[in-house]
């Protein structure tokens, strides 16, 4: 496709597309029509036409109109404008939040160089894209020809301007323009490609490919609080496996997550097995069954390989396993913020459930029964598990819990006797101790009768 606007779009009328406003949320059909109303040019674009004309249930919903960011706020009382980068308006309706933009201009300089303008970095990254235009232009700015169909609520008819019909039913991804420039101008657009491909099962066009092997270096540049909204978008919207191995293959993965990878690139051979690799089906398991799934569970896999190999390191000084651990998360944590952001709220949890997996090795007394109670207990209970599929050691300790908690009050407290308790554990000393009272013999059952 070529890069210079088509002037005249392709126009697909109501009987030639299947998507029906009984299909669109009320909220968005609401400030549609209200931007209607107020004299204004209203389409619903982006995710939502996409995976409407897909027969997949939108995400959320998208809005483009010619109204100004101040105009939408004045309309709806539940609006707040947001970005400096990219101002927008988010009209809320409890859980829900309909996003309205305004269209964007081309934001060239005028012949005089002083017109308004696209703010950007050397590289070409923009800094800021406030600069606004009609329709068209709007289309052209938008990343993906998929990705840049509008519905247009006054005729309901399908407006493309970029190819994104016949895109969509070639199950292509195709980034609008020069795809090095695209990239350049806003590195997450990598992301947001792989995430794409990964969610709709369709392939790259080739020049969209291309340059994704070796632009991975921009994301360094990319403020860390963005690129972790983007991992929970990778990670948590139900194709996180797929979109692994397509970010890993791109070398994509690395630039997110550097230490991560380098534990991966050194252990390939186990790759399959890994407990990333585990979390990551079982997180799509999830939200295919509509669980919930959290941030804290997904980056206390995503970090436990790192975490674990500081540990190793750490180790072989005088620390307790306890205290080596929380060292090494300290260390773990400090590295990756130079990456991604990992707000407080989600890092915190994130170690309880990686200092679960040594509470979780007390078996006797009455600490079992109170790590029952710990808010964390479940979330380090599934972690476990998680670890036992590729790991002996840690099965044993699964299994023995998965019996315990299928056990009654009394036979719980039978269950902790301490001359029945398998005697290996645990309590956190500050010598090492010697290797073969670290592991949990493999020839000793825990606990064969619960
Ligand atoms: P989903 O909501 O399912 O993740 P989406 O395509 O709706 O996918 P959003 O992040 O909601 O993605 O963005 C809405 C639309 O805004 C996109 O479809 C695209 O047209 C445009 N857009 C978003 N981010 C960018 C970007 N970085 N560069 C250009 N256009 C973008
Ligand atoms: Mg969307």
């Amino acid at each position: 496709m070529e890069a210079s606007p088509i002037s005249q779009p392709t126009m697909i009328p109501r009987p030639q597309h299947n998507i029906s406003r009984a299909n669109i949320s009320a909220n968005a059909l609401k400030v549609l029509y209200r931007l209607r109303e107020g004299g204004f040019r209203a389409c619903l674009v982006g995710g939502g036409v996409r995976d409407l004309l897909l027969g997949r249930e939108p995400k959320d919903f998208d809005i483009a109109t010619d109204a100004r960011p101040e105009q939408v706020y004045k309309l709806f009382r539940n609006c707040r404008l947001i970005g400096r980068r990219f101002r927008l308006a988010h009209v809320q309706f409890g859980q829900e939040i309909v996003e309205v933009a305004t269209f964007r201009g081309r934001g060239e300089e005028d012949e005089n160089g002083d017109g308004p303008s696209v703010e950007r970095t050397a590289s070409g990254r923009i800094l800021s894209d406030n600069v606004y235009g009609n329709i068209e232009e709007d289309a052209w700015r938008r990343d993906f020809t998929v990705n840049a169909l509008y519905y247009d609520i006054d005729n309901f008819v399908v407006i493309d301007y970029v190819g994104g019909m016949a895109d969509l039913k070639a199950g292509l991804i195709r980034l609008i323009g020069d795809p090095t420039q695209r990239y350049q101008e806003d590195p997450v657009r990598m992301l947001r490609a792989v995430r794409f491909a990964a969610k709709l099962g369709f392939r790259f066009d080739l020049v969209t490919e291309a340059p994704l092997h070796r632009l991975g270096h921009l994301l360094d540049q990319i403020p860390a609080a963005r690129l972790f909204d983007e991992v929970l978008k990778l990670f948590l919207t139900g194709s996180a496996l797929q979109t692994f191995e397509l970010l890993r293959h791109y070398r994509l993965f690395g630039c997110l997550f550097p230490a991560t990878e380098r534990c991966l690139s050194h252990q390939q051979q186990h790759y399959p097995k890994t407990l990333l690799v585990r979390a990551l089906a079982s997180t799509d398991q999830r939200l295919a069954e509509d669980k919930p799934v959290n941030p804290a569970f997904l980056f206390a896999a995503l970090l436990w390989e790192p975490l674990r190999e500081r540990m190793k390191q750490l180790g072989a000084g005088d620390l307790s396993d306890i205290e080596a651990m929380q060292a090494a998360a300290d260390a773990v944590i400090q590295a990756q913020l130079h990456r991604t952001a990992l707000p407080r709220r989600h890092s915190l949890p994130m170690r309880e459930i990686w200092e679960m997996q040594q509470r979780l090795t007390t078996i006797t007394g009455k600490r079992p029964l109170r790590l029952l109670g710990h808010p964390r207990f479940r979330a380090g209970y599934d972690f476990l598990i998680l670890r036992g599929e590729t790991d002996e050691e840690a099965a044993a300790l699964a299994d023995w819990w998965t019996r315990f908690l299928a056990l009654d009050e009394a036979g719980r407290a039978q269950a902790l006797q301490p001359s029945k308790a398998s005697p290996h554990k645990a309590k956190s000393r500050r010598r090492r101790k010697p290797r073969s009272a670290r592991k949990a013999p493999k020839s000793t059952p825990l606990q064969p009768e619960i």
